[in-house]
């Protein structure tokens, strides 16, 4: 992630860690949280995907490496970390490639304020660290940045856990989608430009 990702992860982090501790927790979910939340702070930067940017972090890593009987230790965590990001459902197939979706508030250029539990997306009202829903015109695309509604990636298809065992035919119909629109747009453009050398 760059720099300004980093920053505004880390005060997120660091928000998630004092919610955390304000709940009745045991010693234990206390300590490998922790162990956690001081791996994250540290290896963050490395990462090359954002982290995601849920409020109950903590507890998410936990609860995963629990479920997969992962060690609490660095590794253990880093392994958690990894998989649980490669994992996180709802990917987004774009250009044959899996991309996981910009959250809200991961924005680069559009940062919400991470003190403010209340802050919700202006258009969907999802919640700082939520994926946007359907066709709201604030998500960015994860492949290109721009707005998803209007970048030129071509169709995007969200694909959930269950869906995995069909992404070689989705990257097929996806291809062959994607032609027609390029085909589409390249004309568009052309004719767009003959409009404007006529009115010249
Ligand atoms: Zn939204
Ligand atoms: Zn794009």
């Amino acid at each position: 992630m760059n720099e300004g990702q980093y920053v505004v992860w880390q005060r997120m982090l660091n928000h998630d860690k004092e919610k955390f501790l304000e709940k009745g927790r045991t010693d234990t979910e206390k300590e490998v949280s922790m162990k956690i939340f001081d791996y994250l702070y540290k290896h963050g930067k490395e990462f090359n995907y954002y982290i995601v940017a849920k409020q109950n972090i903590l507890d998410i890593y936990r609860e995963y490496m629990i479920a997969n009987q992962l060690p609490f230790n660095d590794e253990g965590i880093g392994k958690a970390v990894e998989e649980y990001n490669t994992n996180y459902k709802e990917n987004y197939l774009i250009r044959g490639e899996l991309y996981r979706p910009i959250f809200y508030g991961e924005e680069e250029d559009c940062w919400g304020d991470y003190e403010d539990e209340e802050n919700t997306c202006g258009d969907c009202g999802c919640h700082l660290g939520e994926q946007h829903l359907p066709n709201c015109d604030i998500e960015r695309c994860p492949r290109c940045g721009g707005q998803m509604l209007s970048c030129d990636c071509g169709a995007i298809y969200p694909v959930s856990d269950e869906d995995r065992n069909l992404i070689p035919k989705l990257k097929r119909q996806q291809e062959i989608e994607n032609k027609e629109l390029d085909k589409l747009l390249e004309e568009y453009r052309t004719k767009h430009r003959k409009n404007q050398d006529a009115e010249m």
